[in-house]
């Protein structure tokens, strides 16, 4: 791997106290070329513009994936990155679904890990901090014929981010728009999924709810996921999440929330659709004990209030409910004061 530091760390000049979400980057990125059908030595290279013309084809025909992960400094002073084969694996499902090269898993390893080693100052060292890693791959051939690229990018950028406090999530049922169809591309993690979800949101915002909880695309009646986050309920000291499909994005913290509930005794676990009615008739009855979204960013974010056709139901956000346990689970695991059994924290 080419390495080129940077001769200016920028670091002196960031407020670690003050980091709003994803705008601030570290001292160094990560770049590979793909053409004539190869990726290119991996580069570390200062952080900086890339340069194209107009023609530049993600920008017309949208191929263009990313990933979202973290790594943390964990209580023995080394670095954590909490399951980054999940991402690299992830990151290759987007990419054959939008015909894109899939990027090498091994090359994608050694790029993050030694990535993060070089701007390792960069992890905040405050508990719920974390350093942000941005993977991503687009199309970079400069041409407007509608036919796939032939020339890609693939980059990571890191960002040093702070606690993530969603406040009181207040969630919409959403039965107008629809975030992905049945042999579409919900699955995967591609820019357009999240441009064609800002409309609906801000609709939703203006009747004073945070996100929407999309629905399928059919006929609204089963529950899919929440904003950008996968979903579960607590009903019945059970823990509930719709089933992965082509329409519901594959979270890694679902996944890890599942395993790890697996192993425990404290709340059955079913996966298996969802539907808005069960849900809704759940919190008039007042069986709805909590609902969460799940995802990289706030790991766990509690909804308080679910908005049903004009009728808000409230739903419990018990400082010592099961959506706290699972989160302090979580945290403790990747800080390291939990024991980590399933390997998930790669280390350096
Ligand atoms: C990224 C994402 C998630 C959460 O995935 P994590 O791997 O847990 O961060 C859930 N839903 C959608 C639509 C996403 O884009």
């Amino acid at each position: 791997m080419k390495i080129t530091k940077t001769s200016q760390s920028r670091i002196s000049e960031v407020d670690f106290s003050n980091l709003p979400f994803g705008n601030t980057f570290s001292d160094h990125m990560l770049i590979s070329e793909f053409s004539n059908g190869q990726w290119s030595e991996p580069e570390i290279k200062p952080y900086g513009p890339l340069s194209f013309t107009p023609a530049l084809h993600t920008l017309h025909y949208g191929q263009a994936i990313f990933e979202g992960q973290k790594a943390y400094y964990r209580e023995d002073g080394s670095i954590g990155i909490f399951r980054p084969e999940a991402n690299a694996k992830r990151l290759n499902h987007s990419a054959r679904r939008m015909f894109m090269p899939e990027f090498p898993e091994e090359l994608f390893m050694e790029g993050i890990r030694a990535l993060v080693d070089i701007d390792r100052e960069w992890v905040p060292k405050a508990p719920d901090h974390s350093l942000y890693l941005r993977p991503f791959m687009f199309g970079s051939s400069e041409f407007v014929a509608a036919r796939p690229s032939e020339k890609y990018i693939f980059c990571i950028i890191t960002s040093p981010v702070g606690p993530y406090y969603a406040g009181n999530v207040k969630v919409k049922v959403e039965e107008t728009y629809t975030r992905s169809a049945s042999g579409g591309v919900g699955s995967t993690k591609c820019a357009g999924n999240y441009g064609g979800a800002f409309f609906a949101t801000d609709q939703a915002r203006k009747e004073g709810y945070t996100q929407v909880i999309w629905t399928d695309h059919k006929d609204h009646q089963l529950v899919e996921e929440s904003g950008t986050m996968n979903i579960a309920f607590i009903i019945d000291d059970t823990f509930i999440t719709p089933p992965l499909s082509d329409r519901i994005l594959g979270g890694i913290t679902r996944d890890s929330i599942l395993t790890m509930l697996r192993d425990r005794d404290y709340l059955k676990v079913e996966e298996r659709p969802v539907q808005v009615e069960e849900v809704i008739n759940a919190a008039k009855e007042g069986l709805l004990q909590e609902a969460f979204g799940m995802g990289t960013a706030a790991v766990i974010s509690p909804i308080s209030t679910i908005g049903f056709r004009g009728t808000d139901y409230e739903v419990g956000t018990p400082a010592d409910g099961y959506a706290m346990r699972i989160k302090k689970e979580l945290t403790e695991l990747r800080s390291g004061a939990a024991e980590d059994p399933y390997g998930w924290m790669v280390q350096l």
